[in-house]
């Protein structure tokens, strides 16, 4: 099967980062992943030049949203601040060229209504200016998220449909996130597409803890508590370009990128 497999590297120089990696994906952070200080980009030759030197290169650029972003909470002075980072990393990432903006499902207060969730993450889709997709990340914890178990993406994507840019949105299957969230990985990929109809993306980890243990703490792969095959059968149904966002640099990534294509 000739999926690409790419990995999460440092944004300073990504495309050397690819070379190193043999790949042609690379994700990464614009700026401080738990920050609000809104996105930067350390490419030498800055936005233009990092656009046209991917293209040149052929290497496809994916960033990750800082974890901080929750569009879904009730908390104002987060639910505020979180949907004018959104937009500034979206208006960033197309800058530069991406293929897609990744972002966590986000989570509202313990005793909160999540379907006052549901409703913000509409609102967050028609205040956007989504100039690229925006893919939705499944999570693997957090008190009462919108995005670990499937119940609850299935109430985003319903509430998201109804927005007028609803087809700029896309999902990001983290196959730790799932595990680790309680979600049965020989069916989480025809579980998901029964919802969204579209997986644009896997974060292929696997995951340290235990399935439903609600930690997201990823790891290499052989070197965590998912089962290989099951692995390799989400990167194989989902069909999707694949991130490793394992722990390592190059040397570790390239083994990761064999030990998934050997099963393939
Ligand atoms: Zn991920």
């Amino acid at each position: 099967m000739s999926l690409t497999i790419g990995a999460h590297v440092d944004q300073t120089d990504p495309l050397a980062e690819a070379a190193a990696r043999g790949t042609t994906l690379v994700q990464f952070f614009l700026g401080d992943p738990q920050g609000y200080k809104g996105p930067e980009i350390r490419y030498a030759g800055g936005a233009d030049g990092l656009r046209a030197d991917a293209e040149a290169a052929g290497v496809a650029l994916y960033v990750h949203a800082p974890y901080v972003i929750n569009v879904a909470t009730t908390n104002n002075r987060i639910r505020i601040p979180s949907r004018k980072l959104l937009q500034q990393h979206v208006d960033a990432a197309a800058s530069i060229g991406a293929k897609g903006l990744i972002v966590h499902g986000g989570h509202v207060g313990k005793g909160d209504d999540p379907e006052v969730g549901f409703d913000n993450w509409r609102k967050a889709v028609e205040a956007t200016d989504l100039k690229l997709p925006l893919l939705l990340e499944n999570t693997a914890g957090g008190d009462n998220a919108m995005a670990r178990y499937l119940d609850r993406i299935a109430k985003v994507w319903d509430a998201i449909g109804s927005a007028s840019q609803a087809d700029q949105v896309g999902f990001c299957l983290d196959t730790c996130h799932a595990h680790a969230g309680g979600n049965a990985l020989d069916t989480v990929v025809d579980d998901v597409l029964a919802i969204t109809g579209r997986i644009d993306l896997v974060h292929c980890n696997d995951s340290r803890d235990a399935f439903d243990s609600g930690a997201d703490r990823h790891a290499n792969f052989g070197a965590g508590e998912i089962d290989a095959d099951l692995l390799a059968g989400v990167v194989r149904s989902a069909g999707a370009p694949v991130v490793c966002e394992t722990p390592g640099g190059a040397d570790e990534h390239k083994a990761d990128f064999a030990w998934l294509r050997e099963r393939l």
